[in-house]
């Protein structure tokens, strides 16, 4: 994991467009609402649901984080029955 604190939100998601190890994803926020659990380094946790959450604002230390645009995947076997997504194969060739 990245310990580097960037000066801007928008220097620290710049930061995502370096391309690592497979499999790996590059998700582009939509604005849309989320609801998430925050894990803080000072050891708090804390609880977000809100629209545009580009970045987040720990509210014990006010440590502030630019949300990524990686998610973890972890390849399974069986295709789930709902909330699958089936991409067509020349939609990320550029
Ligand atoms: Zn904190």
């Amino acid at each position: 994991m990245d310990d580097a604190i960037y000066p801007t939100r928008e220097e620290a998601q710049e930061a995502n467009y370096v391309e690592a190890s497979r499999p790996m994803t590059f998700i582009q926020w939509k604005g849309t609402d989320v609801c998430m659990d925050v894990y803080c380094k000072c050891g708090e946790s804390f609880h977000i649901d809100g629209y545009f959450a580009y970045s987040v604002e720990c509210p014990y230390c006010n440590r502030m984080y630019a949300c990524g645009a990686k998610i973890v995947l972890r390849e399974i076997k069986e295709r789930p029955e709902w909330g699958h997504c089936v991409a067509k194969k020349d939609v990320c060739d550029g």
